[in-house]
């Protein structure tokens, strides 16, 4: 089989609501999607999509997702697409790191393995280890009583976690942290995502000042380093995820025990072909995971939802369904719905359903063999 054709498509995917991190520091109104359709010449079509969290979030830009392309693909025409890791090295080969910039293309091959051999992405994955992906809400930044109120909304539609926006002032941050916590149902999930804002010194002052309350945080600081400097002064568990990326950092965060939790973005680290390495690497090392898109529509939500499931329920912690926070809907009544705060395997092969094409809009490129 080898790869004729590979069509880019670019969406705007609005939010619902105006969402804010980090203390109210970043805004977002509208996601920049690229969806990528690859064809074969024998009539396999595979879909995928990478969606960054606006430009003003981390090292991930949308344009840049499809300028990554633009170079890459057109030494992809006549690989065959079923060989996902000649198809990553030729990737890596013809452009070292920009790895967000890879994963719809990755994940477009996926769904045509999938389809060439009958099986599910959770299939091709490892299978479907039960129980569901217990999907997390995503509540911006705001008052005490405007996060609860977030969380009532996501109450409503059967949610039973949350992933909660922290990294403001951090003596409010402590206010947010108590008042939640108080208002917690019992076997609700509640991580405390600060987004990297705080300093060495605000990441201490808050973990430790609500070290009664055993809650866990996501990506307290900046980096690594500085992760790895604050680890051995506090109790509480913490999460990594924007400074998880290549198999290089899971690699230290496992051997060095930054992190009790791996958040694996699998936009980020370049799609499913790299993430399932990091979740082998977490699992091997008593590591719990959260599996999660970047951002992004249906596709990108089933594409990280089918990783999910291939992890042990007792170590999955959760994933994400960002299609609920947008007001378009490229895929109406197709792919993984959140069914009352959960994902469910599709029994269907690849990635199990495709988009509504017209939907996207013409394409942006188009790259075939000459
Ligand atoms: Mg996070």
């Amino acid at each position: 089989m080898k790869i004729t054709k590979i069509t880019v498509f670019q969406k705007d995917l609005p939010l619902a609501k105006p969402y804010y991190l980090s203390g109210g520091r970043l805004r977002f109104d509208v996601l920049d999607a690229t969806f990528v359709k690859i064809e074969t010449d024998e009539g396999i079509t595979g879909w995928g999509e990478g969606t960054p969290w606006g430009h003003t979030y981390i090292p991930a830009h949308g344009p840049g997702i499809r300028a990554g392309i633009e170079t890459m693909a057109p030494r992809l025409i006549g690989l065959d697409p079923r060989a996902l890791e000649t198809i990553e090295y030729a990737m890596d080969k013809e452009l070292p790191g920009h790895l967000y910039a890879k994963s719809a293309i990755d994940l477009a091959c996926w769904d045509i393995l999938g389809q060439a051999s009958n099986m599910s992405l959770t299939e091709l994955l490892g299978g479907d280890r039960g129980g569901g992906v217990r999907i997390m809400s995503s509540i911006s930044t705001g008052t005490p009583q405007e996060m609860l109120a977030l969380i009532d909304e996501y109450r409503a539609q059967g949610y039973e976690g949350h992933s909660v926006k922290v990294g403001g002032d951090y003596e409010k941050d402590i206010e947010r942290i108590r008042f939640l916590e108080s208002q917690r149902l019992p076997g609700e999930r509640i991580l405390y995502d600060v987004n990297r804002a705080w300093s060495r010194r605000e990441a201490l002052l808050v973990m430790n000042a609500v070290s009664d309350l055993a809650v866990s945080f996501e990506q307290p600081c900046e980096t690594l380093e500085d992760i790895a400097k604050i680890r051995p002064l506090t109790s509480a568990p913490i999460s990594v995820d924007e400074t998880l990326v290549t198999l290089q950092d899971m690699t230290r965060i496992a051997a060095e025990g930054l992190a009790e939790i791996a958040g694996i973005k699998i936009n980020r680290v370049g799609g499913l072909t790299k993430a399932r390495r990091l979740r082998d690497m977490a699992l091997a090392h008593g590591i719990q995971i959260y599996v999660m898109a970047t951002g992004g529509s249906v596709i990108a939500d089933t594409e990280a939802s089918a990783l999910a499931l291939s992890i042990p329920e007792e170590m999955r912690l959760g994933g994400w369904a960002c299609q609920d926070m947008l007001t378009v809907d490229i895929a109406e009544g197709r792919g993984m719905r959140s069914q009352q705060g959960y994902h469910y395997a599709l029994d269907a092969p690849g990635l199990g359903f495709q988009p509504d094409e017209p939907l996207l809009g013409n394409a942006v490129a188009v790259y075939e063999a000459a």
